[in-house]
Order: structure tokens, then sequence, then C-alpha cells
């Protein structure tokens, strides 16, 4: 790997998010969002990565790949890797126990390996958060490695368990444990700056969207000149930045990252293993 190491990310989806993230059954629009980033965003992604060379990682809940057997099958045999992102795509804290999320995990991992052949080894929560169930689910089915958590911007860690928060006593961090996290930041996620939801509290809608890719471009920047073996996770959704005219600022900041000495894009489980 090179002395920096860039991993596109890509949460693909699909009409999971709306079902669970926004209660969209029966909104026959919401819903076709979803089907939009299946049906006409990831063929763009995965022909612009073709073009640049580069893989990716798409973390893909089992929903999508069941409801789009043949797009997932492309992502997979294009060439980048398949991750978990739940089957439901539901908030791991809205489980109604223990056993109830280890089932929806062990569904998507099924899903996955009946598309790859292989059980994945990372995990990314639909929500970017756990429950307090989720680190010992992942921990019994053998997961190495996580992709939600905020403890560092441009380095992997080892996720903590036995923490407390108690609001009446000082902070416990917890020990580390042998699962790697490489964290993610909404502030390199497209969603909240560009995915308008009509009558969802927070609204995305950048007035310049060329400013948002500028902003990554800057973040990498910084870390390129001050963060020695650097990682520089971003986080795409397809049916996000498969629109006019994102794809041509993803390929122009691919592009600008690519022509720096020492920089090189790989997946986040190439950089968990590493690690
Ligand atoms: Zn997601």
């Amino acid at each position: 790997m090179g002395d920096v190491t860039v991993c596109l990310g890509f949460d693909f989806d699909a009409v999971s998010v709306w079902i669970h993230g926004y209660g969209a059954e029966n909104s026959p629009t919401k819903l076709s969002r979803g089907e939009y980033g299946a049906t006409v965003a990831v063929p763009r992604i995965l022909d612009l990565l073709d073009e640049l060379d580069v893989e990716a990682t798409f973390f893909t809940p089992g929903h999508t790949i069941d409801s789009f057997p043949e797009r997932a099958g492309d992502v997979h045999d294009r060439g980048h890797d398949v991750q978990h992102h739940g089957w439901s795509h539901r908030h791991p804290g809205s489980f109604e126990s223990k056993e109830a999320e280890r089932a929806d995990v062990e569904r998507g991992i099924e899903s996955i390996r009946d598309l790859t052949g292989e059980k994945p080894s990372g995990y990314r929560s639909p929500a970017w958060d756990f429950s307090t169930n989720t680190l010992e689910v992942l921990r019994e089915l053998d997961f190495e490695w996580d992709s939600s958590q905020m403890g560092h911007d441009f380095r992997p860690y080892y996720v903590r368990e036995g923490g407390s928060a108690d609001p009446d006593e000082p902070y416990d961090r917890g020990e580390p444990t042998e699962v790697v996290e490489v964290p993610v930041s909404w502030k390199r996620d497209d969603w909240p700056p560009f995915q308008y939801v009509s009558g969802a509290d927070s609204q995305g809608g950048a007035p310049d969207e060329k400013q948002v890719f500028d902003m990554w471009r800057e973040q990498f920047d910084w870390m390129y000149d001050h963060v020695e073996n650097g990682v520089f996770p971003l986080t795409f959704h397809p049916q996000v930045v498969g629109q006019a005219p994102r794809l041509r600022y993803l390929e122009s900041l691919i592009r600008w990252m690519r022509e720096k000495p020492g920089v090189e894009f790989a997946t986040i489980d190439s950089v968990a293993q590493r690690f």
C-alpha cells in the first residue's frame, strides 16, 4: 500500500433505507428513489470505477442483494468488495432483543454468501451506530472489523468494550477488543449535504454542490500533509452520488487524490487486515 490510503465506500441501500429510515412502505415515490440507485446509479458508478481502475467497498444490505440480485452480482463480478450492512437496514437499537438483531445480521451474511461464496469480514451499521448488543453479535459471528464509529478521523483503531457513560460518573472508555474500527464521518458522507427528503427533520440540498467535493479535497489535502499513513474513507450512496453532475465531481476528486505521490486506493477490508 501507499503512504496514504483512500477507501471509497458505497452504502448500496437501494430501497431498504426508505423502508426502515423513512417508513416508506406505502410511498411509491420514495421507493422509486431507492430503485433508481440500483437500476440507474450503480451502473454509472461501476463504469466510472472501471474507467479509473479503482476498487471500492460496497456495504450492501441483504435486502438489496435479494431485491436486485443482478445488480449486486455486477458489483461483485466487476471486482468490488461486498460487505455487511444489515439485512433489513434497521437501526440496531430498534430490535426487540439481541436474538432478533443477531438473526438479521445472520440473514445478511447468508445473502452475501449466496452472492460471493464468502462470509463478509466487515460490518457497517445501517445507522452508523450500535445497540448495546451489536458488538457482542459481531464477535459471536466472527466479524473482524467495523466501519460505523467516529473515534478517529484518519486512522483505524480497536473497538472498545465494557465502558460506561453514566451521566453522574467520569466516562469509562472500556478496553480494546480485537475488532478493528475503520472510522466514518458525517462530513465525508454524501447523504447529509445532498439528499433532500420531504418532511424529514434534517434537509440536505447543497446550493453549490461542487463546494462539497472541494471540501472533501481540502480534507484530503490536510490529511496528506499532516497524518503519516493516513486513511481517507469516503462514503457515498449510489442513489445520491449517481446524479448529475456529481459523478463528474467525484471523478475529478479521485483524479486529484490519485495524482499525489504515495496515494493508493484500497478496500476497507485490506486496510483493516493490514492494521
Ligand atoms: Zn445504509
